[in-house]
């Protein structure tokens, strides 16, 4: 009988440990840091220990910082050649990069064919125009300034993806007009979180999501539950969702002209510029992806925005993704809807 007592307090022990840690004894355990993709990065997981954890915390933080740095459009970091470099060497022949920087281009370029060249990293002459602009807008609002149409057309001649010359085998890229620049932007941050989310699995972690401004992407599920849940962000009030969707081993994001835009005489002008008009897209307030990788999601996100609606929608489902869209009149379309 008190055999039995023990059994039975033991057991009841047992069960509420495993409800406050989840199976496997695993915990959930979050850390954030600040200072690649010029963005806030939160890292959640389930670990069986805090060591575990920070493991996978500093894995994630040195290696999507050294992306970053490598990726940076704008400024130089010591010991580093990534594409600031590459950017100011346009004009003069083949130029050594990393085997990420080479990645990150290659994939770019398929990028430009997938979406039929909306999205377009060789147009950095002109994108840098309009950052500029909404620079000199942050220092000095009452003195916010468009772009000259001349200058944008000027800068239009020099976005030609062709002039972006990628030798593997060499490992050298090129740009081979002097006038060009490369802005990344579209697409670097989802492939630098799906490069780190493949390297974290190589190194035996298993769940977990890193959440990088408007990109997210997990790996495996929160104990006893489907999947990660994610929340997808109302365009036009700041903290409310419109949706919330379960992922597991998938990425999640968003691109939308709702948080980093500039106002000249009470409009807004966004960063995500219609090649065609050479002005901010106005087609969407956001757009949200969903599939299985994180740098075609961040391809896409940037393309849906740029298009139509219903040619938004037909496009993610031709490339196996589901999409969430905000039109500018408020309306949340969804490749689910038919
Ligand atoms: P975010 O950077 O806000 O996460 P996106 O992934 O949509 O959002 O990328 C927007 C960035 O892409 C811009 O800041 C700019 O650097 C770049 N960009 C804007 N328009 C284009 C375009 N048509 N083609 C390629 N890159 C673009
Ligand atoms: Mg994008």
């Amino acid at each position: 009988m008190k055999l039995r007592r023990i059994i039975g307090v033991l057991l009841c022990l047992a069960l509420c440990l495993g409800m406050l840690s989840g199976c496997g004894g695993e915990k959930r355990y979050s850390g954030e840091f600040y200072g690649a993709f010029d963005t806030v990065v939160i890292v959640t997981a389930y670990c069986a220990s805090q060591e575990e954890f920070d493991g996978l915390f500093s894995q994630t933080e040195e290696e999507l910082l050294r992306l970053s740095r490598l990726y940076d459009i704008y400024v130089p970091y010591e010991g580093v050649t990534g594409l600031y470099q590459l950017n100011q060497k346009a004009g003069q022949g083949p130029v050594e990069v990393e085997p990420e920087v080479m990645e990150l281009l290659l994939f770019a370029r398929e990028c430009y064919d997938r979406t039929g060249g909306v999205v377009n990293v060789a147009m950095g002459s002109v994108l840098s125009i309009w950052h500029e602009a909404r620079e000199q807008a942050a220092e000095e609002p009452e003195k916010a300034q468009l772009p000259s149409q001349e200058a944008l057309s000027q800068a239009a001649e020099h976005c030609r993806i062709e002039d972006l010359v990628l030798d593997e085998e060499a490992g050298t890229a090129e740009l081979r007009d002097s006038q060009m620049s490369l802005d990344v932007g579209a697409v670097a941050k989802g492939f630098a979180v799906q490069r780190v989310t493949e390297s974290l699995m190589e190194s035996g972690y298993e769940n977990f999501v890193i959440s990088a401004g408007g990109n997210v992407q997990a790996q495996g599920a929160p104990p006893e539950k489907e999947g990660w849940s994610v929340g997808i962000e109302d365009p036009q009030q700041a903290g409310e969702l419109i949706d919330t969707v379960t992922i597991t081993s998938q990425a999640v994001v968003t691109s939308g002209g709702y948080e980093r835009f500039y106002t000249v005489d009470g409009e807004r002008y966004h960063h995500i510029i219609d090649p065609e008009t050479l002005y901010p897209a106005q087609r969407m307030l956001s757009a949200t992806v969903i599939c299985d990788d994180g740098a075609l999601a961040d391809c896409l996100s940037t393309a849906l925005f740029l298009m139509e609606p219903e040619e938004a929608l037909e496009f993610a489902r031709s490339q196996g993704a589901l999409a969430i869209l905000v039109t500018l009149d408020g309306q949340v379309l969804d490749t689910q809807e038919k």
